[in-house]
Formats: C-alpha cells, sequence, structure tokens
C-alpha cells in the first residue's frame, strides 16, 4: 500500500530512533508494523485531540491504550502533577499519595480489600501471579489464547496485544521452565478449564483472565464464563485473577467488576488509575495481600512504587470519574460506535462491532469474535485501508486490527463530528482494499 500524505518531521525522528531504538519504539505495535507507513510522533495533546511533530492534528481514538479518559492534559489532572512536583519527584519512603490512591481504589471496588502499589501493568500480573503461587504452594497458571497481560515471561504464551499484532509466535527469551507451568487455553470454553483442573489437581495455582478482553480486539466473556471460572478455582483451591489493567476504572466506577460483579481473589490494574503516569496495583482478599513483605514471605518491592507524582495524577483522576463521566464516555462510544457501523454498511463491508462497557472493536468478518483463532480469522487487510484513510483525515485509531478503541469525556460534539466526516471515504477504503 501507498501512503500520499506526508510526515516528514515523524519521519525524521523515526530515522533517528531507528538508529538509537529497536525498531524505533519503545513498546511494539507503536511502529506501524501492522499498517505500515510512518508512526506519528506526537507532541502534544488537548482533551480529544493530538498533535503531531509536522503539525497536524488528530481526534485520538486510543487515548494512550486507555488512560486518558478525562482527554489529554485535563487542567484539574494537570494542576495536581504541577503541584505534586514542585513538592519533589521521589522520596524512596511512604507518603499521603499512596495512601489516597489505595483508599481510592479500595473504596470503589469491593473485592480489593488491600491494595500494592506498582508501577506498570505487567508488574501488577507479574506479581499477582507470585502471590497466587506462594499462597496456594502450587505451581501452574492457567492462562487464555488472545489475552494480554504484559510481558511477563510465564504470561507471554500466546498473547494478545503487540504479540497479536505482530504475529509472533512464542517469545524467544522465555525459557522452557519459565513458560512450562503455564497452561495456555481458548478464551469463552469453560470445558477446556474444567477438563484442565482435573489432567492437574493439586497443581493449579490460579486462573488470570482479562476481566473483558481488549487485547486480541474486544472480545467479551460469554454470559456465564467469568462466574464460572471463579467457580472452577473455588471448586480446586485455586485463585482467581481478574486483570483489569485495561478495564479498570474505564468502563464503569468499579471497571468490569462493576458490570458483570463476579468477586476475584485478586485483581490488577493500572492505566487509568495512574491518570498518565506510571502507576498500577494488584489487590484483592486480605488474608491472600498479608502472604506479601513484609507482612509475610512472598517478596515484592519497587523504587518507585507509590511516586509521589502518579500518585496525584492517578488521585486527581479517579475523583473526576464520577458516575456523570462514566455516562458521558458510554455516550460517546455508542455515538462512535454507530457512526462507524452505519459507514461500513453503506458500503457492504462485513464487519462486527464488539463492545465492552466503553471498549470496542471493529473486526473486519461478519462472525461473532468469541475467542483468538476467531479474531485472526478476520479480513485484517480491510482494517490496514480503513486505517490509512482515517489517519490522512485527522483521525488516529490504534494501528493494529488487534486492539481496543478508546473514546473520553472530553470527546464533544465537534471531534465526534470530524470522525463522522471521516468515516465515508475511509469505509470506501476497506470496500476496496485487497488482501
Ligand atoms: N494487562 C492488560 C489487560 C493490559 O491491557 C496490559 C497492557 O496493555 C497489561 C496488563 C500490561 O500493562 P503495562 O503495559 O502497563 O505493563
Amino acid at each position: 500500500m501507498s501512503f500520499p500524505y506526508e510526515a516528514p518531521v515523524s519521519q525524521s525522528l523515526f530515522d533517528r530512533a531507528s538508529a538509537v531504538t529497536p525498531g524505533g519504539v519503545n513498546s511494539p505495535v507503536r511502529a506501524f508494523r501492522a499498517v505500515g507507513g510512518t508512526p506519528r510522533f506526537m507532541v502534544s495533546g488537548t482533551g480529544p485531540y493530538l498533535t503531531d511533530a509536522d503539525g497536524r492534528e488528530y481526534v485520538d481514538l486510543v487515548c494512550s491504550w486507555g488512560p486518558m479518559i478525562l482527554g489529554h492534559a485535563h487542567p484539574e489532572v494537570i494542576a495536581a502533577v504541577q503541584e505534586a512536583v514542585a513538592r519533589g519527584t521521589s522520596f524512596g519512603t511512604p507518603g499521603a499519595g499512596e495512601v489516597e490512591l489505595a483508599e481510592e481504589i479500595v473504596a470503589r471496588i469491593e473485592p480489593v480489600e488491600q491494595v500494592r502499589l506498582v508501577s506498570s501493568g505487567t508488574e501488577a500480573t507479574m506479581s499477582a501471579i507470585r502471590l497466587a503461587r506462594g499462597f496456594t504452594g502450587r505451581p501452574k497458571v492457567i492462562k487464555f489464547a488472545g489475552c494480554y497481560h504484559g510481558h511477563v515471561d510465564a504470561l507471554l504464551a500466546a498473547a494478545g496485544s503487540g504479540v497479536a499484532t505482530l504475529g509472533l509466535p512464542d517469545t524467544p527469551g522465555v525459557t522452557g521452565a519459565q513458560a512450562g507451568d503455564t497452561i495456555v487455553l481458548p478464551y469463552n470454553d469453560l470445558e477446556a478449564v474444567r477438563a484442565a483442573f482435573a489432567a492437574h489437581p493439586g497443581e493449579i495455582a490460579c486462573v488470570i483472565t482479562e476481566a473483558a478482553p481488549g487485547n486480541m480486539g474486544v472480545v467479551p466473556p460469554l454470559p456465564g464464563f467469568n462466574q464460572g471460572l471463579k467457580d472452577l478455582c473455588a471448586g480446586n483451591g485455586a485463585l482467581y485473577i481478574s486483570d483489569e489493567v485495561m478495564t479498570g476504572f474505564r468502563v464503569s466506577k468499579s471497571g468490569w467488576y462493576g458490570i458483570d460483579g463476579v468477586r476475584p481473589d485478586l485483581m490488577t490494574f493500572g492505566k487509568v488509575m495512574g491518570g498518565g503516569f506510571p502507576a498500577a496495583a494488584f489487590g484483592g482478599r486480605a488474608d491472600v495481600m498479608a502472604h506479601l513483605a513484609p507482612v509475610g514471605p512472598v517478596y515484592q518491592a519497587g523504587t518507585l512504587s507509590g511516586n509521589p507524582i502518579a500518585t496525584a495524577a492517578g488521585v486527581a483522576q479517579l475523583r473526576l470519574l464520577d458516575d456523570a463521566a462514566y455516562e458521558k464516555v458510554d455516550a460517546v462510544s455508542a455515538e462512535v460506535r454507530g457512526l462507524v457501523t452505519a459507514a461500513l454498511a453503506k458500503e457492504g463491508v462485513a464487519h462486527r462491532l464488539q463492545v465492552a462497557g466503553n471498549m470496542f472493536t471493529v473486526f473486519f468478518t461478519d462472525a461473532e469474535v468469541t475467542d483468538y483463532d476467531a479474531a485472526k480469522a478476520q479480513e485484517s487487510f480491510r482494517f490496514t485501508a480503513f486505517f490509512h484513510s482515517m489517519l490522512e483525515q485527522g483521525v488516529y485509531l490504534p494501528p493494529s486490527a488487534f486492539e481496543s478503541w478508546f473514546v473520553s469525556t472530553a470527546h464533544d460534539t465537534a471531534a465526534v463530528e470530524r470522525i463522522a466526516a471521516a468515516l465515508p471515504a475511509a469505509a470506501r477504503a476497506a470496500a476496496a482494499a485487497t488482501a
């Protein structure tokens, strides 16, 4: 595919970046490998808009992969950060901000009795798995194909997100020993989970699942799936870990738990709770969390855990996320979905919009997508054409067919109108695309 529109400043930054950083990026999906073309280097963000190094403005439907639920540079979040940064950037001691953030989380999410702050979602899931193994004294972990839990060695088997985007097999560098205790099962398949428990009695420490997966594109749990996981864990002495790094504080005040009400033993969080800074967390049952050092024997630590700037941003963002904010994000999401589906239907493009709360993905297929194999079966070449048409017209979509789209409270009528104006040409491009 050719790219008639140019981004010379981004291209020159990308050339410089590629000389000093593998692939020119610090997280693979940013490199545009799945869609081709020049990754846009962004210089600023305001509300629903991003501006790139060439001075072009885009309506942002990535929102930093979820965190920017209030839009970019929200004045109250920025003020909280400026106030915090003026007091110093890191103390390596306990601080009031981390207490406030932990209290905010515990107040919102009933199954979380205690929480430990970390700096990334990867750290959160890695620590939760270690804790589950330490608590149960068992080695094995069940995860689902297409679910992404960060780049934790043991969890990279058949992972979603960038691993899916790049079509990578299981990652070199992860040894058989590290992956050997990971059992990968098809998503939404309770029978497979039942069979795994039967095949490995007394060996499975936990089942980890995305509360509602967004990393193979949005593939919500079928009715009863999460409850079935919880019940199988409870019946077999294993812990049920719900990864809410993506859904937490995004799809409702209390994340996916607020939607399906299935009570996990442990949960993981990131993205929205950091207000755009590196802050993440894992938490859950107090008796399980009591196994963590310094109370218990399972070690876990971090120089920058509970960082005062990150916690100030997170607290400010969470306090702004009231019921009205979620109603707004849900409404924008529904409006954008309606526009996308109308434009694609008008051009006769087979597609399926899949939704989890206000997260959604357009799959270029007319079959229901309930697992990773079905996600991979879509006509992703149509997405590539659609993506580039939208980009050219100033709408920034995730550069992969295997990701969720994200909106914010800042996506106002003007932003939605720009999306609406771009869609007819993008739908025509998708219709005309060939494999
Ligand atoms: N878990 C889920 C569900 C995620 O979506 C992600 C990141 O996209 C992670 C864990 C890893 O988080 P991080 O990128 O902050 O390490």
